[in-house]
């Protein structure tokens, strides 16, 4: 099957579509944001139960057809726009639920990050690696960046598997759908954002290497105890794959004390 433009493999399995929307609690006292609403098979399920409906497509073929099916109900807003550079601050108090358009999954979700006072949850269904690497636990394969920028700001769990049949036309890769729920505070204390994620890149920038070797920009705070060669009582010998959000925290915050 050829790849999609616009990512546009759509949901045809309505047990599937129902169970999302199942699985994201969508209630009547609760505003819902649906990004690539599609053919609308989300949207109509969304409706019934949604204080009220904004949803966000870029195509205007398929945009025109949802406001004809849904654009006489009062809590439906159309919004043709790119998903990726849309304002999400302009609501509050929401949820998001989506089958998100696989080719821009990681930039939305990590954009909408920077709008999480605004978001209650977002429930959306990716491609299954992204949600591997986003649930991914210190010390496996698929833990990287990705996962630890996402646990520092959410709470991340994967809800449900969901294979290619249920989608036409039919993907090459399964997909599992993940809820994220923005944290009141970020999981540990970092003094400096700026520095604690500029480490996080450089530990996971060549993730067979050491630390010793990937935080080389920090090599003047590096210590030596016992022949180990330490960071904040680290050891450098260590892979970035290995780290807690608390080790990275305790590494940046002795870096960001040491700068002033
Ligand atoms: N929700 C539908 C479903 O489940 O069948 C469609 C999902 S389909 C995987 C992704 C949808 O996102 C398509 O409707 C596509 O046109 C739309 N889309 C793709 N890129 C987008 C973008 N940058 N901004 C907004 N919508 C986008």
């Amino acid at each position: 099957m050829k790849k999609q433009p616009l990512g546009q493999n759509f949901l045809i399995d309505e047990s599937i579509a129902r169970e999302i929307v199942r699985l994201a609690g969508v209630s009547s006292d609760r505003p819902v944001v649906e990004i690539g609403p599609g053919k609308g098979i989300l949207t109509e399920l969304l409706l019934e139960q949604a204080e009220s409906l904004t949803v966000i497509e870029i195509d205007t073929k398929l945009s025109l057809a949802l406001n004809r099916r849904f654009g006489s109900n009062k809590n439906f807003r159309l919004i043709e726009a790119d998903a990726l550079k849309y304002d999400y601050g302009t609501l509050a108090g929401y949820q998001v639920v989506s089958n998100l358009p696989y080719y821009a999954a990681t930039h939305i979700l990590k954009r909408l990050i920077h709008y999480r006072s605004h978001i209650v949850r977002k429930t959306v269904m990716l491609q299954k690696e992204v949600v591997d690497r986003l649930t991914a636990q210190p010390g496996t394969r698929d833990y990287g960046s990705l996962s630890v920028f996402m646990q520092f700001h959410c709470e991340v769990e994967r809800v449900l598997e969901v294979g290619k049949d249920a989608f036409s036309p039919k993907p090459k890769i399964d997909s599992s759908v993940v809820t994220l729920t923005p944290l009141a505070q970020p999981r540990v204390k970092v003094d400096n954002l700026k520095t604690f994620f500029n480490i996080i890149n450089a530990a996971f920038l060549h993730k067979r290497k050491m630390l010793k070797n990937n935080l080389k920009g920090w090599e003047n705070m590096f210590s030596k105890e016992n022949g180990r060669t330490e960071l904040a009582g680290i050891d450098l010998n260590r892979r970035g794959e290995t780290l807690s959000l608390e080790d990275f925290a305790t590494l940046s915050n002795h870096v960001h004390s040491h700068n002033d």
